[in-house]
């Protein structure tokens, strides 16, 4: 017989599983929802490459999940015919964890010793099979991938080690069995051989899975005086309606549908902060459905991270990540878009060059950002979560996205000196402004403290002038390129002249500057040529009221923190 392999899991995978198999979880119940979304993705994968790749022998015309109970081995199996998984791949995708991230996973994983919800954990950093072991002590997986005679099986308990096996004569495609704990045999909540609580699952996690989730009729129960029959024809049922979410009309949707089909495609186990169901007739026919997440994925700002658009067209599933169909700004958004005139053969090459999807984008972007407006307007508070996850990322559209900029500017909130606590909105800001102020003043730098304490705030504080404080890297950046607001210049305060007197107060000073210049021409001319190699001139000020001196840098200087940011980037 085949050798047996025994490997060792990953030390984070290990400590994940340790929480999987030790903590008391009281929605069970999504196990079957992530093997179900994994078997569906795999059938989507096998779809399109059969459908790219002719010389592949698989038979695709009767793509189906399949769910079968042994009651008395008390076992719990999911099949599927779907792309299946080379020897590799079961170790890369199965042994090994979030191939990014691990560090942060560690601690958030200690965090979690303490904490609740790890179940969110699970579903942050795409470890869904693992759930399995929530419900089970022993799980085998067996795979053949398409296009390959060997099939591999895995095996574990989920105690540090998995077999690995070689196997011929297996089905292509994947079938994952669950051992399930003998713990919960007595609490009919969690018994997971009852028929009832496995249609109800998927009724309620799975429904609208484009491919047939099957489970086996029971067999009739035989009346009284009639005898049992020899053979009998083993029936199948489909319990799940197969109804693509996006197809259908709003009002004919369920949140909680919604909420499902949002965790389906994002991965995520999160709740979506908004919906946003759209749809184009005419020329140009899709259908779309999209996301705002409520919570930030833990990988947003990695260079690796994908953008959250699924693109399909005519209901078959053509990629994941569709870049053409967000611009990176918008990379937390997430869903899924119908395209109806596109080839199912499109490849991404074609995609870059499509004006069609060019302009779904364009679309898909002003419907963002106008219900991100519509959120900011209407609902305070799901509008401050948003801003906290991910205000950062949307004001990166304001370097790129020079159509949208005055929408991305109006949607955006900046700390400023006017609260401690509360961040305002330009028009805020604006309306606030003193009579004469004709500037939006900014001051960038690493934290709200050091820009507080900085020398150049003196003069604008002693004047009860609003300073928006900006400490986001990417402030650093858009304000170079972003001049103004309605009508207002953006200004730091740091950089340049800054003038702040009335025409009266300047008449004053400058008669008692020309009388201080004489005072201190000496001192000025000393100072200046003291410190000629790092300064390119020394003069008096009028913006400080308790320090004795600060740096300024000119008009088109680079500030400290970018100066601090190119270097770092080796510029
Ligand atoms: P995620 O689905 O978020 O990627 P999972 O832990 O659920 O994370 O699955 C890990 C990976 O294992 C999947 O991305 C997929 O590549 C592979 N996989 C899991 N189940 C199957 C399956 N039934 N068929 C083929 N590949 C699978
Ligand atoms: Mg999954």
């Amino acid at each position: 017989s085949a050798q047996i392999e025994e490997l060792e899991f990953q030390a984070e995978t290990r400590q994940l599983l340790e929480l999987m198999i030790h903590s008391v979880y009281s929605e069970k119940d999504i196990f079957l929802r992530e093997l179900i979304s994994n078997a569906s993705d795999a059938l989507d994968k096998l779809r399109l490459e059969a459908f790219r790749d002719k010389d592949l022998q698989v038979d695709t015309s009767d793509l189906h999940i399949q769910i079968d109970v042994d009651k008395d081995a008390r076992t719990l199996t999911i099949r599927d015919n779907g792309i299946g998984m080379s020897r590799d791949e079961v170790v890369d995708l199965i042994g090994t964890l979030a191939k990014s991230g691990t560090a942060d996973l560690r601690r958030k994983l200690a965090e979690a010793k303490e904490a609740a919800a790890p179940e969110e954990l699970i579903g942050q950093f795409g470890i869904g099979f693992y759930s399995s072991f929530m419900v089970a002590d022993k799980v085998t997986l067996l795979t053949r991938k398409a296009g390959e005679s060997t099939a591999t099986q895995w095996e574990s308990s989920g105690e540090g080690t998995y077999t690995i096996q070689a196997v011929e004569d297996a089905p292509q495609g994947t079938s994952i069995t669950l051992h399930l704990k003998e713990e919960d045999k007595e609490d009919h909540l969690y018994d997971y051989t009852q028929p009832w609580k496995l249609k109800q699952i998927v009724k309620r996690y799975s429904d609208f899975i484009g491919f047939p989730i099957r489970m086996e009729v029971p067999p009739k129960p035989v009346a009284e005086g009639e005898e049992e029959p020899v053979t009998r024809q083993v029936e199948f049922e489909t319990i799940n309606s197969m109804k693509a979410l996006w197809t259908r009309p709003r009002s004919d949707v369920s949140d909680e549908e919604y909420k499902e089909f949002y965790k389906h495609v994002s991965h995520a186990w999160d709740e979506p902060l908004e919906i946003i169901p759209m749809k184009a007739e005419g020329t140009f026919e899709y259908q779309a459905l999209l996301f705002i997440p409520s919570q930030a994925p833990f990988d947003l700002f990695m260079r690796e991270h994908a953008r959250g658009v699924q693109l399909y067209v005519k209901r078959v599933f053509i990629m994941d990540n569709c870049e053409e169909l967000m611009p990176e700004y918008l990379r937390f958004v997430k869903g899924v878009v119908d395209a109806q005139d596109l080839s199912l053969n499109v490849s991404r090459e074609i995609l870059q060059q499509d004006r069609q999807l060019k302009l779904i984008q364009r679309r898909l972007v002003k419907k963002v950002l106008s219900t991100i407006k519509d959120i900011q307007a209407n609902r305070a508070d799901e509008y401050k979560t948003f801003w906290s996850e991910f205000g950062r990322v949307l004001k990166e559209g304001l370097l790129s996205d020079s159509d949208n900029k005055e929408t991305i500017l109006a949607v955006s909130s900046f700390a400023s000196t006017a609260s401690e606590e509360d961040l305002t909105t330009l028009a805020g800001y604006v309306e606030r402004m003193k009579d004469g102020q004709e500037q939006i003043y900014y001051m960038t730098g690493e934290s709200r403290q050091m820009i507080e304490s900085s020398p150049h705030m003196e003069a604008f504080k002693a004047r009860g002038l609003e300073v928006l404080v900006l400490t986001d890297p990417v402030d650093e950046m858009w304000v170079g390129s972003v001049t103004e607001f309605e009508g207002k210049k953006f200004q730091s305060i740091a950089k340049g002249e800054v003038d702040l007197d009335t025409e009266e107060e300047k008449k004053a000073t400058e008669v008692a500057r020309e009388q201080q210049d004489k005072d201190f021409a000496e001192l000025l001319t000393w100072l200046t040529t003291t410190l000629e190699d790092n300064v390119k001139a020394v003069r008096l000020s009028s913006r400080l009221t308790d320090s004795p001196a600060c740096i300024v840098g000119e008009t088109h200087d680079f500030t400290p923190m970018l100066e601090k940011m190119y270097r770092a980037s080796g510029q």
